[in-house]
């Protein structure tokens, strides 16, 4: 027996059900396991860090809990696959905090921009205005409401924090993220909710030595844009055209949350 709806009554939704059940549409995790071992950023002092995961166990069908398991979650907000909210950046104090952000916001088409093989020849590589005003040209306007999505290759380093982080003997870490300029840019004149990328956090590794520091949280967050970091699986994705959900806990008055993350894809 069929499990598709009748093509005449078909709805926006029915359709989508119907790939759903039918196999037409895909779906993909994009989202990095949480583990104590997940890789997270590392302030330098005499900043304090938050902490790791750590799965406190509670009841494990013993005497704590004859028939049950339960286990109490210790974490920071910015861990693993997080989302960012306005609330995090001093520019963006005034905002949403992460239970404030409104949901349709955190549905809508993803875009992605593959920097993999300039990031393979250089791990400081700094998207530009210029590279999305190409890829632009190609694909036509970043989308309103939509989430930008930088394809760096990063996601191969997410099983070790060392790998991911790549910190020198100077204590700064080589990863890819975008320029000053174009994060202003980003922000400023284009119709995106967020921004996700592959790497620890939203800024490049050296996103300290900007004017201002940290230009992505800078100008995103403080134009009421998201952030989403360290994301995996965006090379299954098309270069535009899927729908991505983003999911952070509202935790009320949070300044971020971890967040499962998933795109759905139509099978080519
Ligand atoms: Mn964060």
């Amino acid at each position: 027996m069929s499990t598709t709806l009748p093509v005449q009554n078909q709805t926006a939704i029915s359709a989508l059900l119907n790939g759903l059940a039918g196999g037409g549409v895909e779906v993909h995790d994009l989202t990095a396991p949480l583990s104590p071992t997940t890789p997270a950023l590392r302030l330098p002092a005499p900043f304090p860090n938050l902490i790791d995961l750590e799965l406190e166990n509670i009841a494990q069908f013993d005497e704590r809990g004859p028939m049950w398991a339960h286990n109490n979650i210790h974490v920071g907000e910015h861990y693993g696959t997080h989302v960012d909210a306005p609330s995090h950046w001093i520019s963006g104090r005034d905002g949403h905090d992460v239970s404030q952000l409104p949901v349709e916001r955190l549905i809508g088409e993803g875009v992605v921009l593959d920097v993999s093989e300039q990031v393979a020849a250089d791990p400081d590589f700094l998207l530009e205005k210029e590279h999305v005003q190409a890829w632009e040209a190609e694909h036509g306007a970043l989308p309103k409401g939509g989430w930008l999505l930088l394809r760096t290759g990063w996601d191969q380093y997410g099983h070790d924090e060392a790998q991911f982080l790549n910190t020198d003997e100077n204590g700064t870490s080589h990863t890819p993220g975008v320029s000053a300029a174009c994060a202003k840019w980003l922000a400023e004149e284009t119709p995106i909710a967020g921004f996700g990328v592959e790497t620890v956090g939203i800024d490049a590794g050296r996103g300290f030595e900007f004017d201002p520091p940290f230009p992505v949280h800078y100008h995103l967050l403080g134009n009421d844009k998201y952030g989403v970091t360290s994301l995996k699986n965006l090379a299954l994705l098309p270069t535009r055209g899927s729908l991505i959900v983003v999911l952070p806990l509202p935790l009320v008055g949070g300044t971020a949350s971890p967040a499962r993350v998933i795109a759905l894809v139509t099978r080519a």
